[in-house]
């Protein structure tokens, strides 16, 4: 048996060729949900699955799916990420994670290697936020289905069933999950970090420890309009004077946090005139961690802070919707197994936190779940300038190939 390696310049041939689609004057490279360019760009993939014998179909969820055999009637290993992109976004984002997955298999079949658990080589649909207000479509719909509100969110004139079917999924079909918990024996996904840890410290791959927890609020603080000139200091009613305050002890809370970050994001000021005091602001406050007690922390803290700053300028404070999307972290064996598997190909290995979401989220919901991430240059993506150097994109291929030998031995008597 020959040992199995990923062809470099098969796997960034197919990067370029996939780059190609994007829609019309747009910078960069962009595929949304449901463009013609996400469509031409997923045919092509079809057919690159199929060249591949992986025997491709669209599932009710949108997802394209190549299914390899395994010697065995065992639960798949399924290995994937998404081929859509934000507007301008870059060459990598998704599209890295199922070209290196296809070549994965394509390595196996060059080694004539048969594994004992099958293989799904998935692009999962529309990852990415879009205009409709929704993410990560097709591997919500896989591991929960997707509620009718869901499917009714409109945008561009049409609704998500509608743009669903057009990308070959069955929305109808969607009220219950299409993969009940243990129809998988696991899941992976190989992504550019998005962020500058691994470059910063010279790291090559990056085992992904946990996808942190996210906590969001709109608030509205409500003061008084009054004339700049004429309004003393003493007398003022500023919201956004009390609004500053909260972005601060956001910032200072999160500091103090080490793991976490804080955001405020979004500020919109009424009436927003030069000459105005600021009546009213609406902001939009989010925390991030992988540790739920230290968001609550951080919460309880900038809340208070930015209360006290509203009641000694006589502003009012609501707090609208609150959502929560909790932590997921990979079983500590597959963990383990990912991350010996990535020093295997490279030792500069090191463990991380995405602050980012991935599908895998919704996939840990019914398997486990994990992630290889490479570096990308200056941490940067969504950006026509996201970029991963040839190498890293080969390492990572390498490292997801190894941990799926490795996952194929495990639990096998
Ligand atoms: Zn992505």
């Amino acid at each position: 048996m020959t040992r199995p390696r990923p062809d470099l310049e098969r796997l960034l041939a197919d990067l370029d060729q996939l780059a190609t689609f994007s829609e019309p004057d747009t910078p960069g490279c962009t595929r949304r949900f449901p463009s013609a360019a996400y469509r031409a760009g997923r045919d092509w993939l079809q057919q690159r699955f199929a060249d591949a014998g992986l025997a491709p179909a669209i599932d009710a969820a949108g997802n394209l799916v190549g299914r390899r055999a395994g010697r065995l009637p065992l639960p798949p290993i399924l290995i994937g990420s998404h081929s859509d992109t934000v507007y301008g976004g870059g060459r990598f984002d998704g599209a890295l994670g199922v070209l290196a997955a296809l070549e994965v298999v394509r390595a196996l079949d060059d080694a004539g290697i048969a594994l004992d658990h099958p293989v799904w080589v998935v692009d999962f649909l529309a990852e990415e936020a879009n205009d409709f207000g929704v993410s990560c479509v097709g591997s919500r719909g896989l591991t929960a289905g997707l509620p009718a509100e869901w499917l009714a969110a409109r945008a561009h004139g049409g609704d998500v069933a509608a743009a669903l079917r057009a990308m070959g999924g069955d929305p109808g079909a969607l009220a219950a999950p299409l993969l009940a918990p243990g129809a998988l024996h696991a899941a992976l996904e190989v992504h550019i970090e998005q962020g500058p840890v691994l470059e910063a410290g010279g790291m090559r791959l990056g085992a992904v420890s946990g996808i942190v927890a996210i906590r969001r609020a709109t608030l509205t603080l409500r003061g008084r309009p009054d004339h700049a000139g004429t309004a003393p200091m003493a007398l003022r009613h500023d919201a956004l004077a009390a609004a500053a305050e909260c972005v601060l002890a956001a910032e200072q809370a999160a500091r103090d946090e080490p793991g976490s970050v804080a955001t405020v994001g979004r500020l919109t000021v009424a009436p927003n005139q030069s000459n105005v005091v600021p009546g009213s602001v609406e902001l939009f406050l989010e925390v991030r961690s992988l540790d739920a007690d230290q968001i609550e922390r951080i919460w309880q803290r900038v809340m208070a802070q930015t209360r006290a700053a509203a009641a000694q300028r006589g502003v009012s404070l609501g707090i609208g919707t609150q959502t929560e999307a909790a932590a997921t972290r990979p079983p500590a064996w597959l963990l383990e197994l990912v991350e010996d598997a990535c020093r295997a190909v490279d030792p500069a290995t090191q463990r991380l936190v995405s602050g980012a979401g991935h599908d895998m989220m919704h996939l840990a919901q019914v398997t486990a779940a994990a992630m290889i991430f490479v570096p990308c240059r200056d941490g940067r993506s969504h950006c026509p300038d996201e970029y991963a150097t040839p190498e890293d994109c080969g390492r990572g291929a390498r490292a997801l190939l190894e941990a799926v030998l490795r996952l194929d031995a495990h639990g096998v008597a």
